[in-house]
C-alpha cells in the first residue's frame, strides 16, 4: 500500500491543534498522526513537507448543485467527474449532490444516474498518491419539489409539488437508497407525514424554502426535522411578533443551520447574529454552488432553467439569487474575516457537516482510521494542496516531495 508522510507546521484535527505535526497516510486512510517527536515513522514512504502550512480535514459540502460548467442533474459520469474535480481544487473533498426542483420523471432519471456514479466509486481499488484529487459524493440531497410556492426562490413553479410519500418513495428507489437529505417546507399539507417517513428511512430532514410560522416549524422539529438550508434565505422573515421558522431554528439546539457565507446571500452581521444565538456547534458552511462555480461570468443552467452570472453572483431572469459560485475555501476566509476563529470556521466546514449526516469518525476529521481527506492551507488560508482518500496531493506551492 502506498504510504505518504505529511509534515505540517500545524494540524487542526479540527478539535485539537498539533504544532510540528505529522500525518501518516496509508492507501486511502490516515494511519496515524501526532507531534513529530511522538511518531514512529514507516520506512519507504513518500515525504511531503507542508512548511508554514496548516493541515485541516477536507471540507464537506452538504448543499451543492454543480461546478465547472456542469449540474448534478445531468447525472452522467462526465458531469460528475468534472464537478468533483473542480470543487476538490478548493478543498472540498466530499459533497452531497443536490437536486433542484424538476418534474418527477426527470428527477428520477437524474437520481438514478447519480446513484450509479456513487456505487461505481464506492470501492477504491488502487489509490495512487499522484492521481487527481476528486471529491467523494456521499449521497444525494433532494432540494424540492416539496417547497413553498411563495418561498420557492428560483425553483420552477410548475414543478413544485405537494408532499406525497408515494412520490418520495419513487425518488428513494431511483436513488438506490442514497438520499441523505430532504429539504421540505413543513407547512404544506402532508409534510409532517412525509417528515416521519423520511426520518424512518434515516434521511436528514431540512427545513427550507418555507413560509412556516413558529408553531408549524416546531411541529416539523417534533416530527424529526433537524437541519435547515441556506438559513435566512427563502424563509418567512423573522419579526419580534412573528418569529416564524427562523425563530424556531434559532432557538432549538438540535437543529443545525446551513449558511451560505458568500456575503451576498447573508450579510456579515447577520452571520454574527446566527452564531451568537446558535453557538458554534450547530452552524454549517455550505456553498449552494451551481454549474458556474469555478467558471467565468456567463449564462449557465441550474437544473432545467437558465441563470446569468455577473461578478460571480448568479440570478435567474427575474433577478432572484440562483444559488452561488461560492467554494468552501472562500466561505472559510469570509467567516474568518467577520471575526470567527479559524478553528471554529474549519469545524463548520468539516466535522459538523460530517456529524449531521452520520459520518463522524470517517469524514471531517483527521484521526487514525479516518479517510485521508485533507487540505493544506497557506497562512492567508489559500488552498495549497488537497488529498482525497489518499489521492492527489498536489505538489504546488511550497509542498514539495523531499
Ligand atoms: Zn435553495
Amino acid at each position: 500500500m502506498p504510504t505518504t508522510i505529511i509534515h505540517a507546521s500545524r494540524i487542526l484535527t479540527p478539535d485539537e491543534e498539533i504544532s510540528d505535526g505529522i500525518i501518516v497516510v496509508e492507501g486511502s486512510r490516515i494511519a496515524g498522526l501526532g507531534h513529530r517527536d511522538t511518531m514512529r515513522l514507516p520506512t519507504g514512504a513518500a515525504d511531503y513537507v507542508a512548511a508554514g502550512m496548516t493541515v485541516v480535514p477536507g471540507f464537506i459540502d452538504l448543499h451543492i448543485h454543480g461546478a465547472g460548467g456542469h449540474d448534478v442533474m445531468e447525472g452522467n459520469a462526465r458531469a460528475l467527474d468534472r464537478i468533483t474535480s473542480v470543487v476538490a481544487r478548493h478543498g472540498t473533498t466530499s459533497i452531497v449532490a443536490t437536486t433542484v426542483t424538476a418534474p418527477v420523471e426527470e428527477t428520477c432519471h437524474s437520481l438514478a444516474g447519480i446513484a450509479r456514479y456513487i456505487r461505481s466509486h464506492e470501492n477504491l481499488e488502487e489509490v495512487r498518491a499522484e492521481s487527481k484529487p476528486q471529491a467523494e459524493i456521499l449521497g444525494i440531497h433532494l432540494e424540492g419539489p416539496f417547497l413553498s410556492k411563495s418561498q420557492r426562490g428560483v425553483h420552477p413553479l410548475e414543478a413544485i409539488a405537494r408532499p406525497s410519500v408515494e412520490t418520495l418513495e419513487k425518488f428513494l428507489q431511483a436513488a438506490d437508497g442514497l438520499v441523505r437529505i430532504l429539504t421540505i417546507a413543513p407547512e404544506l399539507p402532508g409534510a409532517l407525514e412525509m417528515i416521519a417517513h423520511a426520518v424512518a428511512a434515516k434521511i436528514v430532514v431540512a427545513l427550507g424554502h418555507t413560509d412556516a410560522d413558529y408553531d408549524q416549524a416546531r411541529r416539523a422539529i417534533e416530527a424529526g426535522a433537524r437541519h435547515s438550508v441556506h438559513f435566512y434565505n427563502a424563509m418567512r422573515p423573522f419579526t419580534h411578533r412573528d418569529p416564524g421558522v427562523v425563530g424556531a431554528i434559532l432557538t432549538d439546539p438540535d437543529v443545525t443551520a446551513e449558511v451560505i457565507a458568500d456575503l451576498v446571500h447573508v450579510a456579515g452581521p447577520a452571520i454574527q447574529v446566527l452564531l451568537g444565538s446558535k453557538g458554534f456547534d450547530t452552524v454549517l458552511l455550505a456553498s449552494d454552488g451551481i454549474a458556474a462555480t469555478g467558471m467565468a461570468d456567463g449564462n449557465y443552467r441550474l437544473g432545467n432553467f437558465e441563470v446569468a452570472v455577473r461578478n460571480g453572483v448568479a440570478r435567474n431572469s427575474e433577478g432572484k439569487l440562483a444559488g452561488s459560485t461560492l467554494t468552501l475555501d472562500r466561505a472559510l476566509r469570509n467567516l474568518v474575516a467577520v471575526g470567527v476563529s479559524l478553528k471554529e470556521a474549519v469545524r463548520m466546514a468539516t466535522i459538523l457537516p460530517a456529524r449531521r449526516i452520520g459520518l463522524a469518525g470517517r469524514k471531517g476529521v483527521l484521526a487514525e482510521g479516518a479517510d485521508a481527506d485533507l487540505v493544506m492551507l497557506t497562512p492567508d488560508l489559500r488552498v495549497a494542496g488537497v488529498m482525497t482518500r489518499g489521492a492527489g496531493l498536489s505538489s504546488t506551492g511550497s509542498i514539495l516531495p523531499v
